[in-house]
């Protein structure tokens, strides 16, 4: 049985749990199980922590040039094996494959920027007012960083955190999500062939609360790197406040998109599409509440609900699938509840809203896209992050008061607006108290732009020299001469 069993990646050695506890992990179209994996706790994270102190000293002090051709070689693996880990990932949660591949070539990316930004950790000369000292400001790594990651971008989301952390010079111990370990223990088999010094990148797998808690309690850890939900991400605050651990935070959003009448109709569809039903819905950035010009109501929504007609939910490793199953009946249940709320509360299904159960479905956690309008303020979909695809329509008069509702919640990841007027591109783009502003672009991101949100949606940025700046302390040092 232990060598079906997935393991930890401790110290560079495959080990299992102390506890010998394991679990099962299930693909969500299909419920059946993908593969047997180490359960671990606060023993495993603690071995993993020491292994990660231990190495600091020498992954710190090798030259950025040096670290680089590690991050190289995991690039160029993450690319070849791109398939393989597109499979897992479908497989563990339900990723549609095209989506998937796409993620894994993202990955790769993250490795490759941030083996070149590594060598450009500049510190700063400041002249100094009086003529007998010199003053220089150095950066230098933090230390040992626990990375936290959720299971919607199961690979992507390891890759935003360890490439920046180790190109800083930290070293890292990494908890992936319960539901995506397989994609992880890939990832970390590819870390081992890239020929990282043994303890620089760890892998503890299992029980949140345990590893989270040895994670915040240690004070081997010098900071902590979270994406997920709003209340982990509080409750990890309040941890880490203790010794006043350096964080960054990804949490929860619920995204504005505002069509305004003098919009290219086809591309905002385009664009509501890839931010509210790519990855079924489950993105931190998904539009949660679309606004419409009251003008174009009418049209817009025959335009969307047509794009939906078009669309098909399936397993994500069938061709041509562009919807798959939510991650798990828990999942489900809770969409289903906003999309029940929604209808007691006077709202109309106009398009979708049934689970999917028939034939393919019969086995999987499947929900027909949805499109819901006549809704009011007090519904849940317009205040609480729904992480599927359900879209609820909300008409607006003018620019004024759509920026009022648009901000008019505790989240601030993304928000995103479609309209042909350049003046009030720039108008709206400054209005919006978001970290991310899609004007005419339904997903905006990429490797080298930050990437981060305002109010309760996180603290800190990822993405570009942003992320470095969060693996990294600054140093003044005043010469007397
Ligand atoms: P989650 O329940 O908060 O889980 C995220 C990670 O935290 C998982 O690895 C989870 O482990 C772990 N965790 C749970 N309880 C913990 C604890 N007490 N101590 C330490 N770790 C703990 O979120 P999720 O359902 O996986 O992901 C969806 C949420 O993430 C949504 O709110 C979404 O908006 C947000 N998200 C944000 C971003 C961003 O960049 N802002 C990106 C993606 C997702 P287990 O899996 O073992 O429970």
């Amino acid at each position: 049985m232990s060598d079906l069993v997935k393991k930890m990646y401790i110290n560079g050695e495959w080990i299992l749990a102390e506890s010998e506890e394991t679990y099962e992990v299930i693909n969500p179209a299909t419920s059946e199980p993908v593969g047997v994996v180490s359960y671990g706790d606060d023993r495993d994270t603690a071995k993993a922590i020491d292994a990660a102190h231990a190495a600091f000293k020498g992954w710190s002090q090798l030259t950025a040039r040096e670290r680089s051709k590690y991050l190289n070689n995991l690039y160029e693996l993450i690319r070849k094996n791109r398939d393989e880990l597109a499979a897992i990932m479908s497989a563990e949660m339900g990723k549609p494959l095209g989506e998937a591949k796409f993620e894994a070539l993202g990955a790769a990316d993250n490795f490759m920027w941030y083996a070149e930004e590594g060598k450009r950790i500049y510190g700063e000369t400041i002249p100094s007012s009086m003529a007998n000292k010199r003053l220089m400001v150095i950066k230098q790594p933090v230390g040992v960083v626990a990375a936290i990651t959720p299971w919607n971008f199961p690979v992507n989301m390891l890759a935003r955190k360890i490439a920046p952390a180790l190109a800083a010079g930290c070293t890292v111990v990494v908890k992936p999500a319960m539901k995506t370990p397989l994609s992880a223990i890939r990832m970390f088999e590819l870390i081992e062939e890239a020929g990282f010094p043994k303890g620089v990148v760890n892998l503890v797998l299992g029980k949140a609360s345990a590893i989270g808690r040895e994670i915040t309690e240690n004070p081997k850890v010098a900071k902590i790197t979270f994406t997920g939900s709003t209340d982990v991400g509080k409750k990890l605050m309040e941890g880490a406040a203790k010794q006043v651990k350096r964080i960054s935070m990804e949490l929860g959003g619920h995204a504005p998109f505002i069509v305004f009448e003098d919009a290219n109709l086809d591309a905002a569809v385009q664009g509501l599409f890839e931010s509210k039903y790519r990855n079924t819905g489950q993105m931190c950035i998904c539009t949660n509440r679309l606004y419409v010009q009251e003008s174009i109501v009418e049209a817009f929504t025959e335009k969307l609900i047509e794009r939906l007609k078009n669309t098909k939910v399936g397993d994500g490793r069938v061709k041509g699938v562009e919807i798959g199953p939510l991650v798990d009946e828990g999942s489900l249940n809770s969409v289903m509840a906003h999309i029940e709320d929604a209808k007691e509360k006077g709202g109309t299904i106009a398009f979708g809203g049934n689970r999917l159960t028939e034939g393919e479905y019969s086995k999987g956690f499947f929900l027909e896209p949805t499109v819901i309008t006549n809704v009011t303020p007090d519904m849940k979909v317009c205040y609480e992050e729904t992480f599927g695809p359900v879209v609820p329509i909300i008409p607006f008069k003018d620019e004024a008061s759509v920026i009022e509702m648009a901000n008019d919640t505790v989240y601030g990841l993304a928000a995103y607006a479609y309209t042909q007027n350049n003046s009030r591109c720039f108008r709206i783009a400054e209005a919006l108290e978001y970290g991310i502003v899609g004007i005419n672009d339904g997903s905006p991101t990429q490797t080298q732009a930050p990437f981060g949100g305002f109010k309760e949606s996180g603290i800190g940025r990822e993405g570009g020299h942003y992320a470095l700046e969060g693996f990294l302390e600054t140093k003044f040092v005043s010469f007397g001469i």
